[in-house]
């Protein structure tokens, strides 16, 4: 029986966006973020990063420039060990190697077989259409953080997430919600 686990994107959702950010020093937490990803982790969700990070793909930054803005990201939340996983597509989009990138649901499936998970039992948060489109494609259920959704992604992911959450808090809270009812 695998395990429900809660998708994270990463930014704008966990972090502030600042486009293809490879500096740690410019790494800072979404607001309530910290609170609500001790909350989920304490709760013994796993807890998997799954972000498209295509300025790897398109030569502005590194993967291990990527990994230290998650290190730094890591030791912000206060924990090294917070995370179960990272999975990042660092393909461009149109590369012929994108296949992963979000909105297609393989990194999550990815993770699920890894890391013994039961995807209807899961939840994927993000801030974009894509995250929605993922989470969904996988069979998750979907959160729409609505701190800094895109313009053009409002309407759409709106209208498919299964909640659009106005903070963290509540976002925590409707995970803690369905779940308890999963049981
Ligand atoms: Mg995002």
């Amino acid at each position: 029986m695998g395990k429900a686990a809660v998708f994270l994107d990463r930014d704008d959702t966990l972090i502030e966006n600042v486009p293809y950010l490879g500096d740690p020093a410019k790494v800072k937490l979404m607001p309530g973020a910290k609170e609500a990803v001790a909350t989920l982790h304490q709760a013994g969700f796993p807890l998997i990063v799954v972000s498209n990070q295509s300025g790897v793909g398109r030569g502005l930054i590194t993967k291990e420039q990527v990994r230290a803005v998650d290190a730094k990201m890591e030791e912000l939340l206060g924990s090294r060990k917070v995370f179960t996983a990272f999975f990042h597509c660092y393909a461009a989009p149109g590369d012929p190697y994108d296949e992963k990138r979000k909105p297609s649901p393989l990194m999550l499936q990815e993770a699920a077989r890894d890391h013994h998970l039961d995807l209807a039992k899961s939840f994927m948060v993000g801030n974009r259409l894509s995250d929605i489109q993922a989470g969904q494609a996988a069979g998750c259920r979907t959160v729409l953080l609505h701190l800094r959704i895109p313009e053009e992604d409002r309407a759409e992911a709106s209208r498919l997430a299964s909640i659009v959450a106005l903070d963290w808090k509540s976002a925590s809270d409707w995970i803690f919600k369905q779940h308890l009812e999963d049981l």
